[in-house]
Parts: structure tokens; sequence; C-alpha cells
């Protein structure tokens, strides 16, 4: 019902705001053609010239988990559209976005799960925009999706403005997990940016049983500058 009432009203692509002929994705073909995709490291999710298995800074500092993909780094037009299904509530886009990623998982992993927000965050603003990412995903991939697996125990400030030493304190014993852990598991998040939080979930897996992580996210920041560690 309300999804033929959205298909009678004229949509506009929600990046160049033109009149879409097909109600079948949120931007027009155009805007489609110029998402910006660029090659990455397979391991950790940064630009690499080419797409290859594992870059240079991975072969010295590799990650904790074994696969990370994305869509793009955190610039324009991400930023805008991760902005919109964050903070105004346009659910939608998670179907458009998790599509984006999906197109890149070759042999995706059979179980996933969000990364957990504290409750009384995700009362204020909601839900849970991973949840919601990692639901379409999980059926746009065929396998299944386990919200529940992991929990954030404790509230921690935003990893942002933090530096490193701060990051990694304010994330001790965050999170729990319950339930069976499966031998592989793929993560699911927004903007992977240090990975500091999703280091410390791996580590918390693999002392579970977790043998396989996969990381499937919308971005991820660009690297650090020189001189800005991590
Ligand atoms: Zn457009
Ligand atoms: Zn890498």
């Amino acid at each position: 019902m309300f999804r033929s009432i959205l298909r009678a009203l004229p949509l506009r692509c929600q990046l160049c705001h033109h009149r879409l002929e097909e109600h079948r994705t949120s931007w027009c073909e155009a805007c489609h053609s110029t998402l910006p995709q660029s090659p990455r490291c397979l391991r950790c999710g940064l630009p690499a010239p080419y797409e290859i298995e594992l870059c240079g800074r991975c072969l010295t500092t590799p990650p904790k988990w074994d696969s990370l993909t994305c869509i793009g780094s955190y610039t324009f037009p991400y930023t805008t559209l991760l902005h919109r299904f964050k903070y105004q509530r346009q659910y939608w886009l998670a179907d458009e976005l998790a599509s984006l990623i999906a197109t890149r998982i070759d042999e995706p992993a059979s179980v996933i799960t969000p990364i957990p927000m504290h409750w009384r965050r995700r009362m204020w603003r909601g839900y849970n925009h991973s949840q919601v990412l990692a639901r379409s995903l999980a059926k746009q991939l065929n396998v299944d999706c386990e919200p529940n697996l992991l929990k954030r125990v404790r509230a921690t400030r935003q990893q942002k403005g933090l530096d490193r030493q701060s990051r990694l304190t304010n994330l001790d014993n965050a999170f729990t997990v319950s339930g069976t852990l499966p031998k592989r598991l793929a993560l699911v998040d927004d903007v992977v940016t240090t990975g500091a939080t999703l280091s410390q979930v791996c580590d918390l897996l693999r002392s579970n049983g977790v043998k396989h992580i996969d990381i499937y996210c919308v971005c991820r920041t660009p690297p650090p500058q020189a001189g800005r560690k991590n």
C-alpha cells in the first residue's frame, strides 16, 4: 500500500533532484554512474592503485579482521547520504546503500551482525542504523542477520576527537557476546574510521571462537595524514 502510493508520486533523484523516470533506485543513472568507486585493499579497505589482497600497510600491521568491503571513502556524496540515513530518518536509503555493498561481496559470510549501539543512544536516536543496514544487506545477500550476538554494555564517548590512547581506553569492556557464535561472522557498520571499535570487537569475537571476520561497511575514511597516527 505504502509502496504503491510512493510509486504514484513523482520521485526525484536524491543527489541532483532531477525527476526520476523509474522508481527502482533513489538516484538517476547519471548520478549512479558518477558515484565514486576506487580500487581498494581487500583486507583493510583503504584505497590502493588497483584491487589487491594485501597492501603494504597490512603486511606490516595487519588489521584484526580478515576482509573489509566498503563502497568508497567517506566523502561526498556518501557523507550526505549517510547523514540523511542516520539523522534524518531516511531509512529507505539502507536498501540503496546495502545493494552497493552487496555487489562487491563474492562469498558472503552466512551470518552477519551489526555493531550495536548502547541502549541509551538507540533510544535517543530511535533506531540503530547499522542494524537497519545489516538487515537489508542480509536480505540482499540471502544470509542470516543475527542482530543480538553482540551487546554494547557500556556507553562510550564518541571516538571522534579523542587521541589514540583515549580511544583505546574509551572502548575497554564496552561489548559482550551472547549466544553461540559462528566460525565465520560479518560485522556491519556505517563508517570505519580508525578501526579501533572494530579491533576491540574482533578481539572479543576471536576469544569466543570466531575464526574469520569480515567487515561490511558503507565507507572507509581516507588514510590518516602523516603525523596523525591511527
Ligand atoms: Zn541525479
Ligand atoms: Zn590493506
